[in-house]
């Protein structure tokens, strides 16, 4: 553990010791693709819009596909908004999506602007992919602030930070020669070592200015968020037959632009989901979103004559719906 000697350790780090950290970003950072080869600025927030709510495994298959489907602005807005959440089925966050093609139509054809403030016009856009998309693409001196750099900097400081603290000293670290490079170090920094758990401090550069590790315990900071998630008991129908399954157009804020199962929330709505259906009770699937745990009791039922069904290959589905059709599925194959 090392010494308690915080007191020792000035509260303004000079920006000359933290050049180590691009020392290091230089040596340590993980080949990703945009650090490999040249991406355009479309392409750059692509990857921020992403990779921002979305593991870097998991999101940089669909930062790949969505890029070659459309490599320009105006390729997306030529295309339909229900291709794209096709393409965006199982990323999870479906806004984005849905912000990313206004955004292209937005543009109606002209390139991405190239200022950190014209960039935060955009739909969707905020500080952070704003700060991002600038200073990557464009190299302006504008400073991140994501939760990886939000935890360096309450470690660094030693102490609980509001937003627009951390905010204001990130840009007070920020290298205006790198910009670029600078944010990413720090993001880095956070995703490798300074973890939200166990950090490596003895590999860590910036060690000989933080104060979190001259105390020996830098998990105490930042303080932790609540994030309280509601528990709600919910029902999904699969009406299923010959031609497909019966499906409808989603909305609202979460899930809207795609494609699921009948589904309710609540006693008396599920009463009126399965009223007149010969339904049978199948099993449960869970599905957590960042503010609730729903509990999904799935019933199955053959089709009636009014019901259109369709391919569910056919249309975007959100990952809870899939995890029910692949309950479904399973419940099928052990009936034959
Ligand atoms: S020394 Fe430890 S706590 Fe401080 S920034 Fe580095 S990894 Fe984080």
């Amino acid at each position: 553990m090392a010494p308690s000697v915080a007191i020792a350790i000035t509260r303004h780090s000079s920006a000359v010791n933290m050049r180590a950290l691009l020392e290091w970003f230089k040596e340590n950072a993980r080949p990703l693709p945009w650090r490999i080869s040249k991406v355009t600025p479309w392409e750059s927030l692509l990857a921020e819009v992403i990779l921002q709510q979305t593991r870097m495994e998991t999101g940089l298959p669909y930062w790949e596909r969505i890029r070659a489907a459309y490599p320009t602005p105006a390729d997306l807005a030529k295309d339909s908004e229900e291709n794209l959440l096709r393409l965006w089925q199982g990323c999870g966050y479906y806004a984005r999506a849905r912000n990313l093609y206004k955004l292209a139509h937005t543009l109606d054809g002209a390139e991405l602007p190239t200022t950190y403030e014209s960039l935060l016009e955009l739909p969707g856009i905020g500080p952070y992919t704003a700060a991002a998309v600038a200073s990557m693409a464009f190299g302006e001196p504008v400073a991140c602030a994501d939760g990886n750099v939000r935890r360096v900097i309450s470690r660094l400081r030693g102490e609980h930070l509001t937003d627009s603290e951390i905010l204001r000293e990130a840009t007070t670290l920020l290298d205006h020669q790198q910009p670029g490079d600078w944010n990413q170090a720090m993001m880095e920094l956070g995703s490798l070592v300074c973890t939200p758990r166990n950090p490596s401090c003895e590999q860590c550069p910036v060690s000989p200015e933080c104060l979190a590790f001259h105390t020996g315990n830098p998990e105490q900071w930042p303080l932790r968020r609540s994030t309280k998630q509601t528990h709600i008991h919910a029902t999904a129908l699969v009406v299923s037959g010959e031609d497909g399954i019966l499906l409808k157009a989603r909305d609202g804020r979460v899930l809207g632009g795609l494609w699921g199962v009948p589904y309710a929330e609540g006693d008396a709505d599920t009463q009126t989901l399965l009223r007149g259906r010969t339904a049978e009770k199948i099993g449960k699937v869970r599905h957590d979103f960042t503010h609730k745990r729903l509990e999904i009791t799935v019933y199955s039922s053959p089709p009636e004559d009014d019901d259109i069904l369709l391919n569910p290959d056919s249309v975007p589905l959100a990952t809870l719906d899939r995890k029910v059709l692949a309950l479904h599925k399973g419940h099928q194959g052990e009936q034959s």
